[in-house]
């Protein structure tokens, strides 16, 4: 894993798919990433396609 891949701004829907288990280290205390947009949230009502972190 390179230096930039570090940065979760790059991180595409299809590489958080692919690595949630990374993703879900790196999202800290949040404890829903969406699946389609990327985003994380404390609380799944807050995404449109919410994946409970592993
Ligand atoms: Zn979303």
């Amino acid at each position: 894993m390179g230096k930039e891949d570090k940065r979760m701004c790059k991180w595409s829907t299809e590489k958080i798919k692919k690595d949630f288990g990374d993703y879900s280290e790196a999202i800290g205390d949040a404890s829903h990433a969406c699946m389609k947009c990327g985003r994380v949230a404390g609380s799944k009502e807050q995404l449109c396609k919410p994946e409970k972190r592993k």
